[in-house]
Order: C-alpha cells, then structure tokens, then sequence
C-alpha cells in the first residue's frame, strides 16, 4: 500500500477554459489510457471494499478497477455492466463523492474525500472506449410477454433492457418528441452530451425495443386500456419527478420566472 499511496491522484483533462468560453461541449475530455492505469494502481484491493457499500448498484468496483490496471478495459465493461447499464452516464453524472467515493479507503486515509480513487472517471474511462463498438446485451427467447415501459429516463432504460433482456416484447412510451427523459431534458450538454444518451438508447433499438415518442400515456391510452385492450401484460411507470414544488415567495408566478425543471427543459430540449 505505501507505494500505491505515493501514486498522485489523477487528474481529470478538461477543455482550454479560452476554449470553453464559447462552446457548450464537454467540460471534461475523460482520462487517457495512462491516466486510468495509474489511477486505477492507486486502488488497494480492500478486503472488505467499502467502496462497493457505498454502490447503490453493488458494482464489484474492486474487480473492474484491477481489471484496468491489468490493462484489460473489456473486462472491466462487462463486469460493471453486470449491474450498471448506463455506465457512461454514471460515469460522468453519478454523485461518486457522496457514494462510492466517500466510503474508499485511501481518502479516509488521506482523511480527504478528492483524494477518493477516482471510481467514476475510471467508469467513464472505460465505457467511452466501447462508444465506437456495438456490446449489444443478449436477449433470452421469447417469452410471449408485453410490458410497457411509461417514460424513456434512466429508469425506463433500464427497466426496458432488463425486460427485453428477459425475451419479453417490450414498448417504451416517451411523451416528449426526444427520448432520454431527464439525462436530455435536465442536464446540458456540456456535463452529458446528448450523444451519449442516444448511444445507449439505441442500444436498446438494437436488443428490439419499440420506441413510441409524443405518446402521453393517461392522455391517448389509459394504463387500463393498454392492459386490457392493447394487450400488455405489465406496465413499469417511471415518468419522473416532473412537478416542481414551489417555495411560496412573493411574485413567483410572475411572467418570467421559472421552476428549474422548466428552466431546463426550455433550455436543453426546446433551444428557448
Ligand atoms: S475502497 Fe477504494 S481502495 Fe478500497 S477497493 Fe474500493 S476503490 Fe479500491
């Protein structure tokens, strides 16, 4: 461990701030193959991993960080994706600070938490190499079985590939006209690029998931008439947590004053 100590926590590269100034791209450019070995090197290997308690996926964080030390970024990628599917949006906008990363070992050795293995650029690292390749997860024989997924957040993602994944004939209802939920409508593109986003979603195309946009279920179909007309066996909702609550301030509901989620929403999927 004394050596793996002396090794200086990596830092993430991030566009030229002159740069920066006058584009909405990524802030960070996400670590190179260096960059990762070394900080993955920083990892004790714990006995006990606290890191993978403080996962509220489980992710066998030890296990994949060995694995890119070892050079082996394939393996690290399948063995997040056990339990992670959205490893490049976690990667980047997961809390890593207040979950893994707060319990790791060599921060609380340094008793300073930026001094945590960075778990999430190493998440970030590998899923990016795979952007350019096509991990289709499998999908079981069919199983004869409708489910509809209400939303097209992370949630529905996830819910749409476990269910697919299972050989069930799944449907996503998105009421906006894009797909992503809050990953589009709620973070700007310089924290997570869009493209990601649909990169993950068509993964889900690809595995033979129905994508239905500007459906408002509730409005066009009832839950009820989708079970008992449309012929689903199971309906997942995870449309999200769309309505804000206001503080009570005087002139709040003034022209011009927004919630934040229809601040963001204007912003990130209608360009107003
Ligand atoms: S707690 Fe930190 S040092 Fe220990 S296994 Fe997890 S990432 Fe590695």
């Amino acid at each position: 461990p004394a050596d793996r100590y002396k090794i200086l926590p990596q830092d993430m590269p991030a566009q030229d701030p002159v740069k920066r100034r006058s584009n909405v791209n990524e802030v960070a450019t996400g670590y190179t193959e260096t960059h990762a070995r070394l900080e993955a090197m920083r990892c004790l290997q714990c006995k006990t991993a606290p890191c993978i308690k403080g996962c509220p996926v489980q992710i066998r964080i030890k296990d994949f960080i060995a694995a890119i030390a070892d050079g082996d970024s394939k393996k690290a990628l399948a063995i997040i994706k056990e339990n992670s599917l959205l490893p490049a949006v976690c990667g980047r906008v997961c809390p890593q600070e207040v979950q893994c990363q707060q319990t790791c070992t060599v921060g609380l050795k340094f008793k300073d938490p930026t001094k945590a293995v960075s778990i999430g650029r190493l998440e970030r690292f590998v899923a990016d190499l795979d952007q350019n390749q096509d991990s289709v997860p499998s999908v079981a024989p069919d199983t004869g079985m409708k489910v509809a997924i209400i939303g097209s957040g992370p949630g529905g993602i996830v819910a749409a590939t476990d269910t697919r994944r299972a050989g069930h004939d799944v449907t996503i209802f998105e009421a906006f006209h894009k797909t992503g939920g809050v990953m589009v409508y709620g973070i700007p593109e310089f924290r997570l690029p869009k493209a990601i986003v649909q990169k993950e979603i068509g993964i889900l195309t690809k595995m033979g998931v129905k994508i239905v946009c500007n459906f408002i279920v509730g409005r066009i179909r009832t839950i009820e008439q989708l079970m008992k007309e449309d012929g689903f066996d199971a309906v997942y909702i995870g449309v999200g947590a769309g309505l804000p609550r206001f503080m009570g301030i005087e002139s709040e509901s003034l022209v011009g004053v927004y919630s934040a989620n229809e601040y963001l929403t204007r912003a990130n999927l209608m360009k107003a």
